[in-house]
């Protein structure tokens, strides 16, 4: 099988195994615990929390530790839920992973905004601009890249416009960390991150919150987290994510997004040249160096081609993990104003950093005969109508 659904999350990267594991043999206190096993584990977790707030840009003490990006998104949206006077707003971005809506749905209903995003999947800045002007919401949720377009979003000017504004921002950068550098994600007044998604375990995250934050914490329980999320820490989880991110961190520093960026390229250049019918999605923006979203020729439904394609060795997907298998448009292709027939056209392919070139030269062939078998049947079903007609 080759993998290309790695937005969806990634093989474990050897370092972050063996990080585990050794974390699992060398802490085996409870980091609350008053003895000496206890204090190792929570000296361990300490300087996994300190080496994040510096790979971030912001102090330790501003890490909370979760068990990943859902359990972090869903922290923000309570605490503001709790906080702030049941008239406040809060706008989000309309592309935003369902961890980010649901929640917003569930806890602010109609006080819920959502901020456009153009064609090409970013967000509208001039709408979030001029309605920032007239009005102070309690929160702007934007994510950083986008999990099915691989869209990156003005992140940084969102902050801005926020900061002059009075108005806390929430980043949620789950696709942008180790596919890009972290650095200053930390200056958001929230940001939450999974370690699935750069080589890191399943089950463990993180939330950056505010300084001197009271938070009401989502899971209640023991005091961990100052308060702010019990349970105890998963320790080699932490340390193991933390492994993932230097090794991401530095094998970005070395420059290998170039590189992975030209295959794609070569890749979307020759898909759109061979195969008829087929149109890129968002890829006159600034994108993930790794994400393909094509819509595939008129003649079939997405799932029969990720099918067809795992028959064949390709994992691919069809837009975000949490909607596959259901028939519902994707939410993100609509706000874009793709039709609800166009978006269910849609095909994800997201590659690693181990992808090679022989790898999208293998799935370009793979996606032809794909199309050529759909197409042969459609043709045979309209030739059977024909009969009967
Ligand atoms: N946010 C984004 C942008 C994602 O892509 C995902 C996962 O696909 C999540 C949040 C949720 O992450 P997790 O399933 O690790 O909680």
């Amino acid at each position: 099988m080759i993998y290309f659904d790695h937005n969806a999350t990634t093989p474990l990267l050897p370092e972050a195994r063996q990080a585990w594991l050794d974390a699992c043999e060398n802490f085996v206190g409870n980091p609350s615990s008053p003895h000496r096993f206890g204090a190792r584990a929570d000296t361990a977790l300490n300087e996994a929390r300190e080496q994040l707030g510096a790979a971030l840009g912001c102090h330790a003490a501003e890490i909370v530790f979760t068990s990943g990006a859902t359990e972090s998104n869903n922290t923000v949206l309570h605490h503001f839920a709790r906080h702030w006077s049941s008239d406040a707003e809060v706008w989000v971005s309309a592309v935003e992973h369902p961890s980010v809506l649901e929640p917003a749905r569930f806890h602010f209903g109609k006080r819920l905004q959502f901020i456009p995003v153009t064609r090409d999947g970013a967000v509208d800045l001039s709408w979030l601009e001029a309605k920032l002007k007239r009005k102070r919401p309690a929160l702007v949720a934007i994510m950083a890249a986008n999990n099915e377009t691989g869209a990156l979003q003005p992140w940084r000017e969102a902050l801005q416009l926020c900061r002059g504004g009075e108005v806390e921002f929430f980043c949620d950068a789950a696709q942008w960390m180790g596919k890009l550098p972290a650095a200053g994600l930390g200056q958001c007044d929230w940001a939450s991150g999974a370690a699935h998604k750069f080589g890191g375990p399943r089950g463990v995250g993180f939330l950056k919150v505010p300084a001197n934050l009271s938070s009401t914490a989502l899971i209640r329980g023991g005091p961990q987290e100052e308060l702010r999320r019990a349970g105890t820490e998963n320790v080699a989880g932490a340390l193991a994510m933390l492994s993932a991110l230097r090794v991401r961190e530095r094998q970005m520093e070395a420059g290998e997004q170039k590189k992975l960026a030209a295959q794609r390229d070569n890749f979307e250049r020759t898909l759109l040249a061979t195969l008829a019918g087929s149109e890129l999605v968002a890829a006159r923006f600034p994108r993930l160096w790794n994400t393909v979203s094509a819509l595939m020729p008129e003649a079939d439904c997405q799932q029969r081609w990720v099918v067809k394609l795992d028959k064949l060795g390709f994992a691919v997907s069809t837009g975000s993990a949490c909607s596959s298998g259901k028939e519902e448009p994707s939410h993100v292709l609509r706000a874009m104003g793709y039709s609800a027939a166009d978006a269910g056209r849609v095909l994800r392919f997201s590659a690693g950093w181990g992808t090679t070139a022989d790898d999208w030269d293998a799935l370009l062939g793979s996606l032809q005969s794909v199309a050529e078998k759909i197409s042969s049947r459609a043709g045979k079903i309209l030739e059977k109508r024909d009969v009967v007609e």
